[in-house]
């Protein structure tokens, strides 16, 4: 029987081109447009580095970047990497009525079915804030798992369907789904850390974030065997040359430790979903599986 690795690394680049600055930042000028044309100009850069060391990878990409750069990805999927699902043009779900959303949805798995021939069957939130359907898309569009979620750092866990929030009445907790939930932290996001944005003001030197997302992975391996380190990363932000130095030292760093392997974030949830299926799961003691709670309503002083 193969032994499980000691900690799997799941490099996974969100390849949102142009659609990020359409679908969230509502800019349709040429500048902002040009900094996503960035992601598809540096690609060939971020799969020479991933051929390097013989990684398998992870792209969510949006519809809308299907469309516009069919062969861009056909070529990351020609090269063995897994490709998942990431919006039609970058929507935030939270701000789709239930109708909308279930369009976007069928539209971005279209472009990509299109496109490459395969179904993906992952899925990261484009903007992680979800509505209250996203999670029952999800689910009944056949997901393995999610990329979204922050319950935890490097453990997976089965998400919750039909949580109910209530500023009234006592948190009410749904059932766990089929949906595995691989843990998203935007301490572990280069957007954020390296990227200018008018509204976040200068990034960080890439220094600072190779300390951050090295300590992050050392915690990891030493303390969460058998647990998944998921790097989010976009094309057009760490494919600048001196940022992908870094990453260059990163993957250096990790491969260095006996029992690291790197691969697709589908590769792992399989893995981990037959190692724990969700009845016996569901026995342990998590806590992100709750009893409904029947409580009383909340009184607030107004
Ligand atoms: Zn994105």
């Amino acid at each position: 029987m193969a032994t499980e690795p000691r900690l799997s690394v799941c490099l996974t680049f969100d390849f949102d081109a142009l659609a990020v600055h359409l679908g969230i930042f509502g800019t349709q000028d040429s500048q902002s447009l040009s900094r996503g044309e960035f992601g598809p100009f540096a690609m060939p850069r971020i799969l020479k580095l991933l051929a390097d060391y013989d990684i398998v990878a992870t792209f969510f990409v949006p519809g809308h970047t299907a469309l516009a750069y069919p062969d861009v990805l056909r070529r990351i999927h020609d090269e063995g990497h897994e490709i998942g699902h990431h919006g039609f043009v970058h929507e935030i779900p939270a701000t789709l009525d239930e109708t909308t959303e279930r369009k976007v949805f069928d539209l971005g798995m279209e472009a990509l079915q299109k496109t490459i021939g395969v179904r993906p069957r992952g899925y990261r939130s484009p903007g992680p804030e979800f509505s209250p359907h996203t999670i029952d898309i999800l689910v009944e569009n056949g997901m393995v798992y999610d990329a979204t979620l922050s319950g935890s750092d490097f453990t997976p866990y089965y998400v919750r369907q039909g949580d109910t929030v209530s500023l009234d009445s006592v948190f009410q907790f749904g059932a766990p789904s089929s949906l595995v939930a691989i843990p998203f932290s935007w301490d572990l996001d280069d957007w954020v850390h390296l990227e200018f944005t008018a509204e976040w003001g200068p990034g960080k030197p890439c220094s600072a974030v190779e300390e951050i997302w090295r300590a992050e992975f050392d915690y990891a391996y030493a303390n969460v065997p058998g647990g998944v380190f998921d790097l989010t990363m976009h094309p057009q932000v760490i494919g600048r040359g001196s940022r992908l130095e870094m990453l260059r030292r990163l993957i250096e760093h990790m491969s260095s430790r006996p029992g690291v392997v790197f691969e697709s974030i589908i590769t792992y949830a399989e893995r981990w979903r037959n190692a724990h299926p969700l009845e016996q799961w569901r026995q342990e003691a998590s806590v992100h599986v709750r009893e409904r709670n029947g409580g009383p309503a909340i009184h607030r002083e107004d």
